[in-house]
């Protein structure tokens, strides 16, 4: 277990599944899912997304080699994607029976 840090992160503004849109970077422009948010960093991991080239050891049956992953990137790097939209959008904080939703900022539409 890890200690908590006293100071208070500011929270990433997208979680893991999320459609997202990558507003810079080799991949601008490109809509796909958030496989993973790193809070402690402030980094998320898309799909498909920010492509490295890394080297594999050898491991239990599998033949070590270079691999295709992807890298974190920053979160401010992307931007919540709104499927009724078709483009990447602010969001606003809703309450839905007493629940806070995330909806997009221009159309309405249901996030979460
Ligand atoms: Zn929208």
């Amino acid at each position: 277990m890890r200690n908590k840090k006293t100071v208070e992160k500011h929270p990433i503004h997208v979680k893991s599944g999320d459609k997202v849109v990558i507003t810079s970077g080799k991949d601008k422009g490109k809509v796909s899912s958030v496989k993973k948010v790193i809070t402690s960093e402030n980094k998320v991991i898309v799909e498909g997304a920010n492509i490295v080239t890394k080297a594999q050891k050898a491991q239990g049956g599998n033949q070590g080699g270079l691999i295709k992953t992807e890298a974190a990137m920053d979160s401010s790097k992307v931007m919540l994607y709104c499927s009724a939209c078709e483009k990447a959008t602010r969001i606003k904080y809703d309450v839905i029976d007493n629940k806070k939703v995330r909806v997009c900022k221009k159309c309405g539409e249901r996030i979460d």
